[in-house]
């Protein structure tokens, strides 16, 4: 029997961090086999998949402002980071035998293709895993913030929020020992409460195009899938 996936269409959010493993910098290619064998099973499953990754394995815009450095510069720097990770993510999923592309929100043409909505749901409607690298390509913003606005502009019906946890707890559950995880929380409590799942911008913005956010451990191997198919461990933020 074929199960059928929960969600029709997604955008999947992976931080760099996540990337990087537990070296200090830098890409991990197990840890990108392991987030391209996630994706390939929800390909198998039906599901069309978009992915931003982050850049903060690679450069943060913050750290050069914090060292009196222009935030601009860093950002371009940091929105580099993101192409470059994205680039090792095509690489696994092109080993897997999976379709993908990377559209960049930076024009880099004798690397990747430029990012417009049209092309970009053109190959999901294909098939295609598309991964949306350079965040929003404008500085000040977040690669949390490019995942919300790729969500909306390709008509997904979840964002997967890939963590280091398994969900969205009361209070750091690595601090404290009581805390609880919600499994399903309004994108207003979130923001209220000021738990920091993805930054408020992003937030706000999925709440606005009622997305929910699916907020799950992108490190439990097959985590994503399960959830997909309607189990798994994980915190849904949508209204209630
Ligand atoms: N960035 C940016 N605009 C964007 C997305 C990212 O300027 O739309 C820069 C910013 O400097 C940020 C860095 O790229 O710190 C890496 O992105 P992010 O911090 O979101 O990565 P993550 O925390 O997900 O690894």
């Amino acid at each position: 029997m074929t199960i059928k996936p929960i969600y029709r269409r997604v955008l999947l959010k992976a931080s760099g961090e996540a990337l990087m493993g537990t070296q200090g910098f830098g890409i991990d290619v197990s840890v990108a086999d392991q987030i391209a064998s996630d994706i390939a099973e929800a390909k198998e499953l039906g599901v069309d998949v978009g992915v931003v990754i982050g850049g903060g394995n690679i450069f943060r815009g913050v750290a050069v402002a914090s060292k009196g450095g222009d935030r601009v510069t860093g950002d371009h720097m940091g929105m580099l980071g993101t192409v470059i990770n994205s680039l090792a993510l095509r690489t696994s999923l092109v080993k897997l035998g999976v379709d993908a592309v990377v559209l960049s929100a930076i024009a880099m043409p004798e690397i990747c293709e430029s990012f417009s909505q049209r092309q970009a749901t053109a190959y999901m409607d294909a098939g295609k895993v598309v991964i949306f690298a350079g965040g929003t390509g404008n500085p000040f913003f977040t690669t949390d913030s490019a995942a919300a606005l790729r969500a909306a502009e390709i008509g997904a019906d979840a964002l997967f929020k890939g963590t280091q946890v398994d969900g969205v707890y009361s209070a750091d559950p690595k601090k404290e020992k009581d805390a609880v995880r919600f499994a399903r929380i309004s994108h207003e409590e979130v923001l209220h409460r000021g738990l920091a799942i993805m930054d408020a911008t992003a937030i706000a913005l999925a709440r606005e195009n009622n997305i929910p956010i699916i907020v799950y451990s992108i490190h439990e191997k097959g985590g994503f899938g399960a959830i997909l198919k309607g189990g798994g461990h994980c915190t849904v933020v949508a209204e209630q």
